[in-house]
């Protein structure tokens, strides 16, 4: 999230006459920047990661682990007493959608490979926002979801339904926590205005064998019609049933941005990271549970796509649940409404080409566009895009603005990117092309050039699990781009997307077989294990990325298992980055949702009714902070990591 724009935000009746002008003027800003920045050459590989955290309140006396949602100040003193500070640290921090949220970045990206650094700077992050929540009694922790969300007592406001919760008008998650600032509870609206109804996530419920037949946390409200209305048809039986964005923009995540030396190259690598999304989304689950219950599936994705899901029953081609009160059919602006199979939340869509590996058959799923910028942006006297970049950004372009600032209606296309940044930044896909600003000229080194954001991952507890992530991707993205006339990723984008919904499987890493390459230098894919995708000799990960990557750095001579043995300690540390990855994906350690749902049903209170409940959620998150802060005293380090891992760990700390 860059900074916020600040002015006026138009409710969805007042901003809808506008689509077709920010549509129209975001094309032309996108074209300016192309004219502006296609000659860019030689960027280095500059990368960052965000991470973002939950301020959580524990009360030692009552047993009970909530989210802190009225120290959000807490993130303007970042920003301004304690400027100073963060810029001497090199970090950065950001308002998430949750007001108990954080987002923390380094303030400057990292230069290639910086294997430490980037730890470290993570841990600079975790220390500078601790210090100061400390001081109020809140940890921060980084939970890809927090477990009971939605339930009652789930925060530290007591009266938490004083006022009503207009802007989501969910039965579970009241306004309060959402950003204060005015563009998310107007996101939030405008999402269920468009869409005609609220939000409706439906999350398989964990079956045991005293599980109840359905969500029973359902109930009646008459505070809005019709939206009070909606619970009963909304959720199904098996189900977890939530009704807010918050459920899932309330999620958190570790997002990765790289910069290639060109867009040829950046377009290769977007490419070539699109199978690696859900692969990754995989093997770093930990969302085993959603409202206070267990789900029967282990990541946060589909909740967030439900979540900010802003298709009207006509585009999604079901029928509305009250068709007496839903008039959502008038909200398309266009004269034929379009069928939408997916959110825009979701996996990517289309390949960008351009290199000689693609071809357009790769771009085999149902993808529509919007016809008017695909002619735009193909035939236009600024800079004719070819077919294939021009198609990804028409698909782009088929939404609707969800927040428009009444200021900043009319802007200069030459220097603004607004409106061109209001479609780009709410599609939000497993992948982002990032195009730079209209200042990145060839010789304006100082403006970012081209990016490839990679965005499934979940958050993990520690900074050494994000850490190694980072540095995981960070090394495959270095082969990519060294590689990149030797590599071939394309698999049918309709086999990457049943790769995502294998992704949500409990212990998918475990259970499933992904579509995957037979082999980087020919077409044709098969369904593999997790076991063969990284350690397979002739198509896996670890031999075809990282092993090649590091023989080329002459850290190795054939195996990434030789860093253990490395003189220099970054490398060391390295060889357990890789080793974490290795043993999560490959069974050897749990998954954080396999360790967490498993502490869950171990449980000496747990009654097999697949229910969290909030002693359970307490001792949980208590054990969870322990975990953060690398505290042994009950062996919980040793029983996540495995003892090898956890005795470096533990000696490294020390
Ligand atoms: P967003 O929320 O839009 O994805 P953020 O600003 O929160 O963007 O995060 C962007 C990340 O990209 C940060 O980690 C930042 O350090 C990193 N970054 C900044 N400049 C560059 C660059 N030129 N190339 C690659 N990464 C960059
Ligand atoms: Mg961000
Ligand atoms: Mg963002
Ligand atoms: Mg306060
Ligand atoms: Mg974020
Ligand atoms: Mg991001």
């Amino acid at each position: 999230m860059g900074l916020l724009s600040l002015g006026t935000p138009l409710q969805w009746y007042e901003s809808r006459p506008h689509n077709e002008h920010v549509r129209q003027n975001g094309i032309q800003q996108l074209l300016y920047i192309f004219r502006a920045a296609h000659g860019r050459k030689d960027d280095p590989l500059l990368w960052g990661d965000e991470i973002e955290y939950m301020a959580c309140k524990f009360d030692d006396r009552q047993n009970t682990a909530v989210l802190a949602i009225d120290d959000d100040d807490v993130l303007t003193e970042l920003n301004i007493e304690d400027k100073g500070l963060c810029d001497a640290q090199n970090v950065s921090f950001h308002p998430e959608y949750g007001r108990f949220m954080i987002e923390a970045t380094p303030a400057r990206p990292f230069t290639g490979v910086d294997l430490q650094y980037v730890e470290e700077n993570m841990a600079s992050r975790r220390e500078v926002a601790e210090r100061k929540l400390g001081a109020r009694g809140i940890e921060l922790l980084s939970l890809a979801v927090f477990p009971r969300m939605g339930c009652e007592g789930f925060t530290d406001v007591r009266q938490v339904w004083s006022s009503h919760n207009s802007a989501s008008r969910s039965l579970y998650l009241p306004d309060q926590v959402i950003n204060r600032h005015a563009r998310f509870p107007t996101l939030t609206a405008n999402i269920r205005t468009r869409r005609g109804e609220k939000v409706c996530i439906n999350v398989p419920m964990f079956q045991d064998e005293h599980t109840p037949k359905s969500d029973d946390t359902v109930y009646q409200r008459d505070w809005f019609t019709p939206e009070d209305l909606e619970a009963p048809l909304a959720a199904k039986p098996g189900f977890i049933y939530m009704d807010s964005m918050g459920f899932g923009m309330g999620c958190s995540c570790l997002q990765l941005t790289f910069q290639a030396p060109t867009i040829d190259k950046a377009r290769y690598l977007y490419d070539a990271l699109v199978n690696f999304a859900p692969i990754l989304l995989a093997a770093t689950a930990a969302s085993p549970a959603f409202k206070g219950w267990l789900a029967d599936q282990d990541v946060r994705w589909n909740v967030i796509s439900s979540a900010v899901d802003d298709r009207t029953p006509y585009e999604r081609s079901v029928a509305p649940l009250l068709p007496e009160h839903n008039n959502a059919h008038g909200h398309s602006t266009k004269p034929i409404p379009q069928r939408i199979p997916k959110s825009r939340y979701s996996a990517v869509d289309l390949y960008l080409g351009g290199n000689a590996f693609f071809d357009r058959k790769f771009n085999d799923a149902d993808v529509p566009i919007n016809e008017g910028a695909l002619q735009e942006l193909q035939t236009n006297s600024l800079f004719p895009m070819d077919y294939d970049l021009a198609r990804h950004f028409s698909h782009l372009f088929i939404r609707d603005p969800l927040v428009l600032f009444q200021e900043l209606i009319d802007q200069d296309n030459k220097h603004s990117t607004d409106h061109f940044e209001n479609i780009q930044s709410t599609n939000w896909q497993t992948l982002r092309f990032k195009p730079p600003t209209q200042a990145a000229t060839p010789d304006n080194k100082t403006a970012p050039g081209w990016r490839v954001e990679f965005r499934p991952m979940e958050i993990h507890l520690t900074d050494f699990e994000n850490a190694a992530y980072a540095n995981f991707i960070y090394l495959i993205v270095e082969c990519i781009l060294k590689f990149s006339n030797e590599i071939d990723n394309y698999v049918p984008m309709s086999q990457v997307w049943q790769n995502m919904e294998l992704a949500h499987h409990r212990d998918a890493v475990l259970r499933e077989r992904f579509y995957w390459k037979s082999s980087f230098t020919a077409e044709g894919t098969g369904k593999y294990t997790f076991a063969e995708i990284f350690h397979h000799p002739a198509f896996g990960i670890f031999p075809q990325f990282i092993d090649r990557i590091l023989k080329d750095k002459k850290w190795v001579s054939s195996s990434w298992t030789e860093l253990k043995n490395s003189s220099d300690p970054a490398q060391v540390r390295l060889f357990y980055y890789l080793k974490l990855v290795h043993d999560r994906a490959t069974g050897v350690l749990p998954t954080t949702a396999n360790f967490l749902r498993e502490y869950i049903t171990t449980h000496p209170s747990y009654k097999k009714d697949s229910r969290l409940t909030a002693e359970i959620n307490y001792e949980m998150l208590k054990m969870a902070s322990r975990v953060t802060h690398l505290d042994d005293s009950k062996d919980e380090v040793s029983n996540f990591f495995g003892s090898e891992i956890a005795s470096y760990l533990l000696k490294s700390s020390s």
